[in-house]
């Protein structure tokens, strides 16, 4: 993430061409930014047009051929158990699941406890406790059998109540229960006296390549193709350990270098240890009933796929590209096997602080499959290259000679194109269908009596006014207004006109346009008037009293406006439509809100919106909602309009901007950033893999043109997609596969542009390899792209039990299928020690919760969230980040131009991490709370919040007041550098436990019990239940 924010605009990098003249200087600015990496210096540049012939070694034809590289062999043997706790479960076969995404069989009974039903309302108490007592050795004892209820253990003795849970038979034979470190007795038999011998080793371990295989190159002397296996970390990720969290210490690792004893000449112990700690990081066997700590200090990581390093070096940003396993299967039987989704997951737009564009007439593309050139093809020799897609050998244009880096001729593997995997081109004329079409903008707004009393329109009026000449365009550009309530008004803003003038439409059956050519007006030569319209349009309809709203036939007089260029339509709504075409009739029963199974109306109730937008999709217009209410609105229709046509939906529950100011103040900053962000328009989107793998369902918002095209007539830095893939021919002869996803886009200046991204995986043969290369976010988010569609086509309640067995299958895969040794407890490896409590998250999420009040509305915005947000963004909003702020130090912080940002410590979602006398603050993406304990220290009262007692804090504070104190400037640098790193703006409210939006805090407490969910190590318990069956 950069530190810079969301201000920079793309394509502020260099600039490649091909003439001498067009390549001035500095093409890599700064080894900061993205993707750049730190540039050799160019010191093989050889006279124009007399291309040393490369030395020999370089050309071996044998290195065409991929030659078989050893599989690694993972000891995944583990040391037994060394406590000889009771065996817990009898390691069974399971039966093969069912009702996971993989296999489908909706009728399948929902594999859940019931809910228990007692709840207390949380409450919290002042002192810190130690809920989980990490000073006893008595292990818990979990029995699988039905018999008498057994209290719960009480693991929180701060807020929930010791209730029966008959269906989780948990017997405790003490009160007090280690989650936490495990006393020693309980973790692996350190070495008696001095170093133990080495653990790892990366030269010559079963998982490092055989000899000679390193230097194995692919093509010429250019990114060297190592085997695709080295299981072993990266050595810039060494592992993160942490002692404390490990029953199975390898901590010790990287201290102690010794010559290698064999497993033989150690102790039984000792050789178990050593085998143990072979093992990459990525598998390192976690039992999750035992390790409470999962959550690493700062943010998850994603996995380093286990390429070589050059190629790695290489390789596409994650933040823009990844896959949810990092190791790719050899087959798809292989893949089915890991019970995991296979698939990507793209933020292609995404904000860039340094991004390489070429110019060039000539864009070099496989001549086959169309691939473009990247860092990951391999050059035969000088004149030739093979696609690394379809591996078809193409020549290389005499242009792509000429290196605009070093500005020598005869060395293609060092163009841009092949050094960067994330890459923007400036298009010749062949990308282009018409003449890329100006920037257009038409707002469409709701000014019916219940929009106007809302006050949005002066908020809308006055955000345009003030960044008027900051939208992205050109002298071009257009803009356009259509307000409507039960009839349509255009305005006429031709130039030359002393005032606009207002056009109604009241035949709302047949919209036309009553004068085509003046609606859509150039913005620059008619600035003056477009100001005065927005000065005057929230006085004009102050005392309307129309309360019907037309939105359809309002968006069909949109759509007749932009037909002929394309552009943007920006919606704003604030109620239900009720005539005209796309009416709609209320369906939320809102004591159904509750619902203990499952929630109805998630789909639309017309294909109008859905028409309307393929329509619209067609002439390369997007509609992007803003809904702003506080009525149901049916979402589930209405968004369909955004979705199909690739626009965006923005909601606002309960506006008002009398009632509601922090709502306003969201609305107010998330316009802002869409009117002044990036925007590409008339795009199309093609990702492609390396043959043998197959695309198959694509998530996110656009129109599916071909197999592998989207259709995305605008797109936008914010937009996240994703993509599910499966492996049609097996990828036996592969070491590596690619993926590419090219975007085509007119920018905002009417230029046509190509930005393409590739990314590399290894190709893996073993299980283990590809659960240590698992990406357990992007698992998740694809995981709950698919439960967003499966609770729409089948149902809520099977979206849940679905993602509950994804966890169950995968981690049944490792236990009967990876580990060698079996041992008691829920096993884990480490990589996806995270998985179940995501899962868990997702079946809090709004989206996807039952039992609680959720309006329909909301939890439909939360499914597209889920479907439209990169994953960085989504991940908070699904499983927030708490922070204890009120102790912060400058210990680990960050300096960021000059600005001190403390790095509090991750903590885990429960209220047992909350002190009374402490101050927290939950990251949940869009919002962000501030707790303040009854008993907060005063210091803290008066520093940061500027009261004297915790009674003086006020309701409903919104902002931390700028005190010139070291306690308030630590805590607002955290939170503005929290701000700065996600497009939208997160509102603060600062909480007390009288406030309002305490329960929707506690609620986002994931690993806590709540009147209709599993706490977090119930549902550990549900999934190992399950897995032992
Ligand atoms: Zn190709």
């Amino acid at each position: 993430m950069s530190s810079s924010g969301f201000a920079s605009q793309n394509g502020a990098g260099a600039t490649y061409a091909n003439g001498l003249s067009q390549n001035p200087v500095a093409l890599y600015p700064s080894n900061q930014g993205y993707m750049t990496p730190p540039q050799p210096g160019y010191l093989n540049a050889m006279p124009a047009k007399a291309p040393t012939p490369p030395a020999p070694s370089c050309y071996n034809p044998s290195r065409q051929q991929p030659s078989p590289v050893a599989m690694s062999q993972h000891p995944l043997s583990l040391p037994s158990s060394p406590n000889h706790r009771p065996a817990l479960v009898p390691p069974a076969h399971t039966p093969p699941l069912t009702n996971s995404f993989y296999q489908q069989h909706p009728q399948q009974p929902p594999r859940w406890p019931p809910p228990a039903v007692n709840h207390a309302s949380p409450a919290l108490i002042s002192t810190p406790q130690q809920p989980y007592s990490t000073g006893t050795s008595t292990p818990l004892v979990f029995q699988n059998t039905m018999q008498s209820p057994a209290p719960l253990p009480p693991y929180s003795a701060l807020n929930n109540t010791h209730m029966p849970a008959p269906a989780l038979n948990i017997v405790a034979p003490h009160t007090h229960h280690s989650f936490g470190k495990p006393p020693a007795a309980l973790r692996g038999t350190p070495p008696p006296s001095g170093p133990p011998p080495p653990l790892v080793t990366h030269n010559d371990g079963p998982y490092s390549a055989q000899p000679g295989a390193m230097n194995r190159l692919m093509g010429t002397a250019y990114p060297s193709l190592q085997p695709a296996y080295q299981s072993v970390p990266t050595p810039q990720k060494p592992p993160h350990m942490q002692p404390a969290a490990q029953p199975y210490s390898t901590a010790a690792a990287p201290q102690y270098q010794q010559p290698t004893v064999s497993a033989a000449q150690l102790g039984p112990s000792l050789a178990a240890l050593n085998l143990q700690s072979q093992m990459p990081e990525a598998l390192r066997v976690v039992n999750l009933l035992q390790e409470r700590s999962l959550l690493p200090p700062g943010a998850v990581t994603p996995p380093t796929p286990c390429l070589p390093q050059d190629l790695q070096r290489l390789n596409c940003s994650p933040e823009v590209f990844r896959c949810t396993l990092t190791s790719i299967p050899q087959t798809q039987t292989l893949l089915n096997k890991a019970k995991l989704p296979l698939g990507l997951l793209l933020h292609p737009f995404k904000d860039l602080s340094q991004l390489p564009v070429v110019t060039s007439s000539t864009i070099v593309r496989c001549r086959s499959c169309r691939t473009y050139i990247n860092p990951f093809v391999s050059f035969l020799d000088q004149r030739r290259w093979k696609c690394n897609l379809c591996y078809r050998v193409n020549d290389v244009p005499e242009e792509f000679m000429y290196n605009p880096v070093s500005r020598s001729y005869g060395e293609p593997h060092k163009r841009p194109e092949v050094q960067n995997a994330t890459i923007e081109f400036i298009a010749p004329s062949e990308y282009m269908l018409r003449p890329p079409q100006p920037a257009v903008y038409l707002f469409v707004l709701d000014v019916s009596h219940n929009a106007v009393e809302t006050g949005y329109l002066d908020v809308v009026c006055q955000s345009l006014l003030d960044n008027l000449n900051s939208l992205p365009g050109d002298a071009r550009t257009k803009i356009g207004f259509i307000t409507f309530d039960s009839t349509i008004h255009f305005y006429n803003l031709q130039e030359g006109l002393s005032q606009p003038q207002m056009l109604i439409v009241s035949d709302i059956e047949d919209v036309f346009l009553p004068t085509p050519d003046s609606l859509l007006v150039n913005l620059s030569e008619c600035k003056e008037l477009v100001q005065d319209l927005l000065r005057s349009l929230p006085q004009m309809f102050s005392k309307t009293m129309e309360t019907q709203s037309a939105l359809g036939p309002a968006l069909q007089g949109a759509f007749k406006l932009l037909s002929p260029t394309g552009g943007r339509v920006s919606v704003f709504q604030t109620q239900l439509p009720a005539v005209g075409a796309g009416a709609l009739k209320p369906r939320e029963e809102p004591s159904q809100r509750a619902a203990v199974k499952d929630v109805q109306h998630l789909s639309p109730a017309t294909d109008f919106y859905k028409k309307l937008a393929l329509d619209c999709s067609g002439q390369q217009i997007a509609v992007d909602l803003f809904l702003l209410s506080a009525q149901y609105c049916d979402l589930a229709s209405l968004g369909c309009i955004s979705r199909y046509s690739a626009g965006c939906v923005y909601y606002y529950p309960s506006y008002h901007n009398h009632h509601n100011p922090s709502q306003t103040e969201r609305f107010q900053k998330d316009f802002k950033r869409y009117l002044t962000r990036k925007i590409g328009f008339e795009a199309v989107m093609r990702i492609r893999c390396t043959k043998g793998l197959s695309i198959h369902t694509f998530h996110g918002n656009f129109f599916v043109r071909s197999t592998d095209l989207l259709s995305l007539p605008n797109v936008n830095p914010d937009a996240g997609f994703a993509v599910q893939m499966s492996i049609e021919e097996n990828l036996l002869d592969m070491q590596v596969v690619s993926f590419q996803a090219a975007l085509l886009y007119t920018s905002s200046k009417g230029e046509r542009r190509i930005r393409v991204h590739t990314l590399c995986l290894p190709v893996v043969s073993s299980l283990s390899d590809i659960f240590a290369g698992a990406d357990v976010q992007a698992v998740t988010a694809l995981l709950a792209s698919m439960a967003v569609d499966r609770s729409v086509s089948a149902s809520l309640s099977d979206a849940r039990d679905a993602l509950t067995n994804a966890a169950i299958d995968s981690l049944t895969s490792y236990r009967t299928s990876v580990l060698t040794i079996q041992q008691p407890g829920l096993l884990s490896p480490a990589c996806l020690c995270l998985f179940p409590l995501y899962i868990l998250a997702l079946l809090k999420y709004k989206a996807f919760r039952t039992g609680t009040s959720a309006r329909l509305d909301e939890r439909v915005f939360a499914m597209c969230q889920l479907k439209y947000q990169p994953l960085a963004y989504l991940m908070l909003m699904v499983h927030p980040a708490l922070y204890r702020v009120d102790n912060m130090t400058d210990e680990g912080a960050l300096n960021i131009n000059e600005r001190t940002v403390p790095q509090p410590r991750v903590l885990q979602l429960t209220v047992e991490k909350l002190s009374g006398d402490g101050a927290f603050l939950m990251d949940h993406g869009t919002v962000l709370y501030l707790w303040i304990g009854r008993n907060c220290s005063p210091t803290f009262l008066t520093q940061v919040l500027g009261v004297q007692s915790y009674a003086a804090v006020p309701q409903n504070m919104k902002q931390l007041p700028e005190l010139d104190t070291t306690e308030s400037s630590r805590i607002r640098a955290f939170i503005d550098w929290l701000r700065e790193q996600r497009p939208f703006y997160p509102i603060l409210h600062i909480i007390k436990d009288e406030s309002e939006l305490k329960a929707e805090f506690m609620h986002n407490m994931t690993e806590d019990r709540t009147e209709s969910a599993l706490s977090y190590y119930e549902f550990l318990l549900h999934l190992q239940q399950q897995i032992s069956k």
